[in-house]
């Protein structure tokens, strides 16, 4: 038997066994040429790196998305914003790393062609940027963004209930939320979040300066300090000894029975997939003054870390929204981890784990050590995404040192998984197809990549150079060999 292209029967069995679509007889599994899905198939399975790219994606999105119930649009990106807007004065109060931005929590947008080598991108196939999440103040990753964004709308909410704002307070009155009454209320409820490591951190720290309690359930990957970290202001940490995904389902569960809970769901939070949306608004503005077009001859391809999905899916939506059809975002996953890129293989209806198909979830990227993906997030991408790649832990290893000797900067292994995309795109025989049927090609002398460096800050300097002995080691391996 023959499945579209090449698959064996087992790998027909899988793809089809995920499909379950009854209405379609088993030999019409469509394939997109340039995507081959068996053998992407073949490849996850094998946990080599591969590059899937998105037959359902829309050049022109509807200005309003739905995905499991929900519809959103660019007001609700913007609405995200102008939360943090509000509450930049307070911000900077809480946190004296914001004094000298008054509460706004960005990161810088970089040139980066001196990595452009390491990256394995040539002459002529665009200018290579990184944003640089990595250096985000309070959180020390991404997670600044979402979870920062969801502890601040909670407060927001029960603020308003009680009475201590009204609709019409302006950013200044939000210093209020400091005082002591505004704690006391605080106070009586907490904040919960399971993690991997960096949502707890973001959480943790952003409600526990607000006056609330916090609690963060960590899987067993997470690192011991991000644990310390949280302890040290008084967050109570809950240690599983199961991934990610048992460490969100217990402490959904435990804040279930508890009405003063507040539970931060990173499967199924709009609030933070749209606080991450709101970065889309900033990189546009940095994009104009870095003098960067985007239209037809200037594409731009934006590279970003995934684990459940929600950072890299808010942000895509953001841009998508914005930018229109010349923006194209794709997701990044260790080969051992690459729950979104099986989630849209298999389309809405299933749900998937990277243990079906005998991956072991096991990555040192441990921002993106997720079995399965949200399924918010992968609807709302059906559209908007141009694709997905995966990546071994080595090449995250190598990179990161490349990264910091080209531009001196100290981001995390899950922070690296970007850098493969610009080689995958340009230099892959499938990604070139691709970049020539989309009409990309005869422009990428003229496109832009920015690479999304996700998390980096915090990570203590004895854990940093463990990562880059162990990433010189791995380039000296690989000169002599
Ligand atoms: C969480 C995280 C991501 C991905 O975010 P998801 O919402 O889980 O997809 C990427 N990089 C780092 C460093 C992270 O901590």
């Amino acid at each position: 038997m023959s499945c579209a292209d090449g698959g064996t029967l087992e790998e027909c069995r899988l793809l089809i066994d995920y499909r379950r679509m009854p209405d379609r007889p088993v030999p019409m599994i469509s394939v997109d040429p340039f995507v081959e899905e068996s053998l992407a198939l073949a490849a996850l399975r094998n946990a080599e790196p591969c590059l899937w790219l998105n037959p359902s994606r829309q050049a022109t999105p509807a200005p309003e998305q739905r995905a499991l119930g929900e519809t959103i649009s660019l007001d609700d990106t913007k609405a995200a914003a102008a939360r943090f807007e509000r509450f930049a004065p307070l911000l900077a109060q809480l946190f004296p790393e914001l004094a000298g931005t008054q509460g706004v929590i960005e990161s810088p947008l970089v040139p980066a062609a001196a990595l452009r080598p390491a990256v394995g991108l040539p002459q002529g196939q665009g200018a290579l940027w990184i944003k640089a999440d990595h250096s985000l103040p309070v959180a020390g990753s991404i997670k600044a963004r979402g979870g920062i964004h969801e502890v601040l709308e909670f407060a927001e909410r029960l603020a308003l209930e009680q009475g201590l704002l009204t609709p019409a307070s302006g950013p200044d009155d939000y210093r209020q939320l400091a005082s002591p009454a505004a704690r006391a209320v605080f106070g009586r409820y907490q904040v919960a979040v399971g993690s991997t490591g960096n949502l707890g951190l973001s959480i943790g720290v952003a409600a526990s300066a607000l006056g609330f309690r916090a609690a963060v359930h960590m899987s067993a990957d997470a690192k011991e300090w991000k644990k310390e970290r949280l302890r040290r202001r008084g967050v109570e940490v809950v240690e599983h000894a199961g991934d990610y995904e048992k460490a969100v389902a217990a402490g959904r569960t435990q804040a279930e029975a508890d009405p003063f809970c507040h539970f931060v769901d990173d499967e199924r939070s709009l609030s933070l997939l749209l606080g991450y949306s709101a970065a889309a608004l900033h990189l546009r503005t940095q994009l104009a003054e870095a003098g960067i077009a985007i239209d037809a001859e200037h594409p731009l391809f934006v590279y970003l870390p995934c684990g459940v999905g929600g950072a890299p899916a808010g942000i895509a939506f953001g841009l998508r929204q914005l930018l229109g059809p010349h923006v194209h975002c794709l997701f990044a996953e260790p080969v051992q981890s690459p729950c979104f890129m099986v989630q849209m293989l298999a389309g809405e209806g299933s749900h998937p784990s990277v243990y079906d198909l005998g991956l072991d979830n096991r990555t040192e990227a441990d921002g993106l050590a997720v079995p399965r993906a949200s399924l918010l997030a992968a609807a709302l991408m059906q559209p908007l995404l141009s694709g997905c790649f995966t990546v071994r832990d080595e090449t995250l290893f190598e990179q990161l040192v490349q990264v910091l000797d080209a531009t001196g900067a100290r981001i995390e292994p899950s922070a690296a998984a970007g850098f493969s995309g610009p080689a995958m795109l340009a230099g892959s025989p499938a990604g070139r197809a691709w970049l020539q049927a989309q009409g990309l090609a005869p422009h990428l002398a003229q496109a832009t990549h920015v690479v999304w460096t996700t998390g980096g800050l915090f990570v203590p300097p004895e854990e940093y150079e463990r990562f880059v002995a162990r990433g010189r080691a791995l380039l000296l391996q690989a000169q002599g060999g």
